[in-house]
C-alpha cells in the first residue's frame, strides 16, 4: 500500500471499520406509515364532520374550512405528543432543490410563569419563517421581508426522528407577503390544478358524465453513488461540490458492466434496509433497489404516487439517503456526474395523469372506446413536447447536468418524444388519413370504432430518448439525480393543460359545425401529429446523425448548456403560458430565471475555485517534491557512475509549467465579474471557466500518473470507487 499518510490511514480506517449494527426488520404491517397523521389516524381521532370535511380537501382539492383547522390541529399535537414530539416544523422548498424546515417549540409560557403545549389552527395552517436569506430574484426587497408558509392539506404531516429528538413536519408552500410563490410547491399545485380543468373539458367533450377530478402522478426513479466517508474527508472537490474536479481514469472502470445489476454488497444492503425502514415509517413506498451501471453506483424507485405527495417524498427520500450514509460511514452522492470517464446518476420522474373515474388517462387499454381517450392524451403530450421542448430543456439545466445530458450515457440535450413501433405506427395512419389496424393486434373491428385496438404492452424501451412511452406513463429520462422533480412536473403539466385546452377548442369548434364526434377527435388527431409530429422520434437519440436530423431537417432545440437553456425562462411565449394558465405570473418566472442563473454561475465559480486551490496547494507542491527527489537522486546516481534516462523530468516540469499558466488564467477568469447581461456571464462560465477547468484537470490527471503515489495527495478513483 503506498499514498501519502492521509490516503493510508483513509484505507486502514475503511478495513478496520466494524460493521454497523443490524436489527431484524420489523413487519411492514408495523412499519408502514407509523410516524405519518395519516387519514386513518385523522379518521380515529376526529369528530366525524371535521374528518369528512379534511378528507374531501384532501381527496379532490376543495377549500378547507379554516373552522375545522383548530380540531384537526389539538388532535396532531396529540398525535405527535405521543410519539415524543416536543417540536413542529412547517417544511417547504425554497427555489434551491433543498428542504427547509423552521421549528418551533409547542410550548406557551402562561401569564403565571407555568408551561402548556400548545398548537392552534392559526399555528398549523400558517406559519411566518421569514426566511429572508433564500434567493428570490427580486421578488423581496429586505424592507418587506416577510414569508408565509402555509399548510399543504393534501400531503400528510409526519414524524422525523433524529438522535435529538422528534419533530412533527407539516408540508407547506412558501409564498412572499405579496402572495407570489417563493417555493417549488406553489406552482406544482396550481399547474395540476390547471391540468385537472383542461382535463376535465376534454373528457366531458368525449361524452363521460361522471368526471372524477384530474391529478397527475408521479414515479422518481433516483440514481446515486456511495463513497466512504474517509476518502470524502480528504478531497476537498467532492466535500464542497460534490464531484470530482480531478482525479485520472484508474485501470478498471466499468467497462466490465459486472456492477450492473450485480450482487449488492453488503455493507451496501445494510444502509439499503436502513433507508427503506425510515421511508416506510414516513409511509413512502420504496419499492426496488439494485446497483446501477456504474461501480458505487445504486438506484432507489418508489412506487408511484401523486404527484405532490410523490414530490415532498422524494425530498425525504434524497435527505433520508444523504443522512443515512452518514450513520453508516459512508457519503451519499447526489451529483449527475462525480466521477468523469464513469456513468452519471440521473432521476428519471415516471409522469401519467389520471383519476378514479376514467382510470390511468395515458393507458392505450383494450376497449376502442379508451383508446380514443388515450390517443387524445398521448397527442397533447406529443403537441406539448414539440411546442414546449425548450423549456423541458430549460427546467432541468444546471451546473451539474450539463456533464451528463449528451455524454452519451444520458438522453441529449435535444426534446424529443419516443412511442414505441405501435402507436408510431398509429399515429402514421391517422396523418395518412386511413386507419387500417394496428400491428401485432389483429384486424380491428371497423363496426366498432375507426380507432384500433393496442396491446398492453405497446412498444419496446428506449433508453436514448429523452422522453419515452412507457406502456402506460412517460418517462422523462433527463431530469438530473440531484434536482427536485417539481419543476419538470410543473412544465409536463402546464404544457399538458395548455394542450388539453387547445384540444377543447379544437374539438368544440369541430362539434359546432355539425361534425360528428368521432370524425371531429380524428381530425383533431391528425392536425396535432402533422403540426407536431417532428418531436416523434425513434431510433438512436446518441447517434450523431440524430442529432443533426433533429436540428437541421426537423427544427427541434439543441440547448448543450444550461447557459443556452436557461434564457427560454425569459422568452414571451413561456411567460404567457405560464401567466395564462395561473402557474406563474410573470414576475414569478423572472424570478427563477434569476435563481437558477445565479446558483449555475455561483456551482461553476466555486468549482473554479476548488480547481486552482487544489492544483496549488495539493498537486503543485506534489509535484515539485517529487521533482526535487528525483532530480537529486539522479544526480547522486550519475555521480556514482549511474546514468538514467532524465527524461521524466522534462516531461513533468513541461506539464507543470503548462498547469500552472493555466491556473493563472482560471483565476483571473473568477476575478472577472463586469458583464453586460445576466446571459453574458452564463456563457461566460460555460465558454471560458468550464473549458479552462477542463484543461487544467487534463494536465493535473497526467501529473498522478506520472508522480510518485506516495506523494499523491487525494484519494484517486480507484480507491474512491472500488474499496469499501
Ligand atoms: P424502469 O427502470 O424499467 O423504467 P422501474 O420499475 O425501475 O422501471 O420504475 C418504474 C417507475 O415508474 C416506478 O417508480 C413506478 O412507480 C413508476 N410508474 C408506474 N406507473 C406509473 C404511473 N401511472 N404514473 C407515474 N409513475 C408510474
Ligand atoms: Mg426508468
Amino acid at each position: 500500500m503506498t499514498g501519502n499518510a492521509a490516503r493510508i490511514q483513509a484505507v486502514q480506517n475503511i478495513t478496520n471499520r466494524q460493521p454497523t449494527a443490524t436489527t431484524f426488520p420489523e413487519p411492514l404491517s408495523t412499519l408502514w406509515a407509523s410516524d405519518v397523521f395519516t387519514l386513518a389516524k385523522m379518521k380515529e381521532s376526529l369528530p366525524k364532520e371535521i374528518f369528512k370535511s379534511v378528507k374531501k380537501t384532501v381527496e379532490t382539492g376543495a377549500e378547507l374550512d379554516i373552522s375545522v383547522a383548530d380540531v384537526v390541529a389539538a388532535a396532531m399535537k396529540d398525535w405527535a405528543l405521543s410519539k415524543g414530539a416536543l417540536y413542529y416544523a412547517h417544511v417547504f422548498y425554497p427555489l434551491t432543490n433543498a428542504t427547509a424546515e423552521k421549528h418551533d417549540g409547542f410550548i406557551s409560557v402562561q401569564s403565571d410563569g407555568s408551561v402548556i403545549s400548545e398548537f392552534s389552527g392559526k399555528l398549523l395552517v400558517q406559519g411566518e419563517p421569514d426566511g429572508s436569506s433564500f434567493p428570490n430574484g427580486g421578488i423581496r426587497s429586505t424592507f418587506e421581508a416577510r414569508g408565509y408558509t402555509a399548510w399543504d392539506v393534501t400531503s400528510p404531516a409526519y414524524i422525523v426522528n433524529t438522535d435529538n429528538g422528534a419533530t412533527l413536519c407539516i408540508p407547506t408552500v412558501f409564498v412572499s407577503w405579496t402572495g407570489e410563490a417563493l417555493d417549488k410547491k406553489t406552482p406544482l399545485l396550481r399547474s395540476n390544478a390547471a391540468m385537472n380543468k383542461a382535463a376535465t373539458r376534454v373528457l366531458s367533450l368525449l361524452g363521460n358524465k361522471d368526471i372524477a377530478p384530474v391529478n397527475s402522478s408521479c414515479g422518481a426513479e433516483q440514481e446515486y453513488f456511495l463513497v466512504d466517508a474517509n476518502f470524502v474527508n480528504s478531497r476537498p472537490d467532492l466535500l464542497l461540490s460534490g464531484r470530482t474536479l480531478l482525479g485520472a481514469s484508474p485501470a478498471k472502470g466499468q467497462q466490465f458492466d459486472d456492477h450492473y445489476f450485480g450482487a449488492i454488497p453488503e455493507r451496501v444492503q445494510v444502509y439499503m434496509q436502513d433507508v427503506e425502514e425510515q421511508l416506510y415509517r414516513l409511509g413512502i413506498p420504496a419499492k426496488t433497489r439494485h446497483n446501477e451501471v456504474a461501480p458505487g453506483q445504486f438506484e432507489i424507485a418508489p412506487f408511484h404516487e401523486a404527484a405532490n405527495v410523490a414530490t415532498d417524498h422524494q425530498q425525504m427520500i434524497m435527505t433520508v439517503l444523504k443522512n443515512t450514509a452518514k450513520k453508516h460511514g459512508l457519503v451519499c452522492l447526489l451529483h449527475e456526474k462525480p466521477f468523469k470517464g464513469i456513468n452519471g446518476s440521473g432521476k428519471h420522474v415516471n409522469w401519467s395523469v389520471g383519476n378514479s373515474t376514467q382510470g390511468n388517462l395515458l393507458d392505450p387499454g383494450n376497449t376502442p372506446h379508451s383508446n380514443t381517450q388515450f390517443l387524445i392524451f398521448c397527442a397533447a403530450v406529443i403537441r406539448g413536447v414539440h411546442k414546449y421542448g425548450p423549456l423541458l430543456r430549460a427546467v432541468i439545466a444546471s451546473a451539474s447536468n450539463d456533464h451528463r445530458l449528451g455524454a452519451n450515457e444520458a438522453p441529449p440535450a435535444i426534446m424529443s418524444v419516443y412511442l414505441g413501433s405501435q402507436i408510431d405506427n398509429v399515429f402514421e395512419q391517422i396523418s395518412n388519413g386511413k386507419i387500417t389496424g394496428s400491428l401485432n393486434a389483429g384486424v380491428m373491428d371497423l363496426g366498432i370504432s375507426t380507432l384500433p385496438i393496442f396491446n398492453k404492452d405497446a412498444g419496446d424501451r428506449n433508453r436514448t430518448s429523452p422522453f419515452a412511452f412507457t406502456g402506460n406513463r412517460f418517462e422523462f429520462r433527463a431530469v438530473g439525480s440531484g434536482q427536485s422533480v417539481a419543476g419538470p412536473l410543473v412544465s409536463m403539466n402546464t404544457m399538458l393543460a395548455d394542450s388539453l385546452n387547445w384540444v377543447a377548442d379544437t374539438l368544440e369548434a369541430h362539434l359546432a359545425k355539425g361534425v360528428a364526434l368521432e370524425a371531429a377527435v380524428l381530425a383533431t388527431l391528425k392536425e396535432i401529429i402533422d403540426t407536431h409530429g417532428a418531436v416523434v422520434f425513434g431510433g438512436n437519440g446518441y447517434s450523431a446523425e440524430w442529432h443533426k436530423m433533429a436540428v437541421e431537417e426537423r427544427g427541434l432545440a439543441n440547448l448543450k448548456t444550461a447557459a443556452d437553456a436557461l434564457p427560454v425562462l425569459k422568452e414571451k411565449y413561456i411567460e404567457e403560458l405560464f401567466d395564462k394558465l395561473g402557474v406563474l405570473s410573470p414576475v414569478e418566472l423572472a424570478s427563477r430565471f434569476e435563481i437558477y442563473a445565479e446558483q449555475y454561475i455561483l456551482a461553476i465559480e466555486v468549482e473554479a475555485k476548488l480547481v486552482v486551490s487544489m492544483v496549488k496547494t495539493g498537486i503543485y507542491p506534489a509535484a515539485v517534491k517529487y521533482l526535487a527527489e528525483l532530480s537529486s537522486t539522479l544526480s547522486s546516481l550519475k555521480g556514482n557512475g549511474i546514468t538514467l534516462d532524465a527524461g521524466r523530468l522534462t516531461t513533468i516540469s513541461e506539464s507543470l509549467n503548462s498547469l500552472t499558466a493555466i491556473i493563472e488564467k482560471l483565476s483571473a477568469a473568477i476575478a472577472q465579474h463586469d458583464f453586460a447581461t445576466i446571459e453574458d456571464h452564463l456563457q461566460f462560465c460555460a465558454k471560458t471557466i468550464r473549458p479552462l477547468m477542463d484543461e487544467a484537470r487534463a494536465y493535473a490527471d497526467s501529473l498522478e500518473t506520472e508522480i510518485s503515489d506516495e506523494l499523491w495527495p487525494f484519494p484517486t478513483y480507484q480507491e474512491m470507487l472500488f474499496i469499501k
